[in-house]
């Protein structure tokens, strides 16, 4: 079986859960939410020794997609997702990027957007494509069934759930994602939200308390 590894590059005053996902043998892999501090994420590429051959991008808040056309520009590789629905948000990652102080936030257009079922290949790891609005409502989840693992964005994290007073949020809608989209995934699953630290599908239907309202 591919090993999937996965290491995160805080980036952004919001320290967004930036990651770097790969093959540990082939040593190709990923950018996930690129949001800023691009010599940051290059410095860890580099350091990683991992061949790029891909961004992926969760949903188009700035702290997520605000670096994605910089990092583009310099490595050369397609950006896969959002779904888009949320084009309207990369449409205006300049302007949201001066208004929060992210440097050299630029509008994007991914090369690829993402529809609900599909599947995005990472050094031949699948990726299957779960469209989870509510958060923002263009959300995806990446899930890699073969190691248990999802990138979840602002969707779930531990403890809590995504922020929904933003332009296009619901929480109703929020919640029925993560209801009929994430908890099926199973208790095993493990997790690295956009903030905080990793958890997994259990520990989140256990002890959320927003999963037990
Ligand atoms: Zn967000
Ligand atoms: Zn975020």
């Amino acid at each position: 079986m591919t090993q999937l590894q996965a290491f995160i590059i805080p980036v952004t005053g919001f320290q967004q859960n930036c990651s770097l996902v790969f093959d540990k043998d082939q040593k190709r892999g990923a950018i996930v939410d690129p949001g800023g501090d691009i010599p940051l994420i290059l410095e860890a590429i580099e350091q990683s020794g991992v061949t790029i051959e891909k961004i992926l991008l969760t949903h188009g808040h700035i702290d997520h997609a605000g670096g994605a056309a910089e990092l583009r520009d310099t490595l050369k590789v397609p950006i896969i997702g959002p779904h888009e629905d949320d084009l309207f948000l990369l449409e205006e990652l300049a302007g949201t990027g001066a208004q929060y102080g992210i440097v050299g936030a630029r509008n994007v257009k991914p090369d690829r957007w993402l529809k609900d079922g599909e599947k995005v290949s990472v050094a031949g790891l699948d990726f299957d494509i779960l469209h989870a609005p509510g958060h923002s409502p263009g959300s995806v989840v990446f899930f890699n069934d073969a190691n248990r693992f999802a990138l979840m964005g602002d969707v779930l994290f531990q403890g809590s759930v995504g922020r929904t007073d933003l332009p296009r949020g619901n929480h109703e809608t929020l919640l029925r994602s993560i209801r009929e989209k994430i908890l099926p995934l199973g208790d095993d699953v493990v997790f690295l939200p956009g903030h905080g630290p990793a958890s997994t599908i259990g520990q989140e239907r256990e002890t959320n308390p927003f999963l037990n309202e």
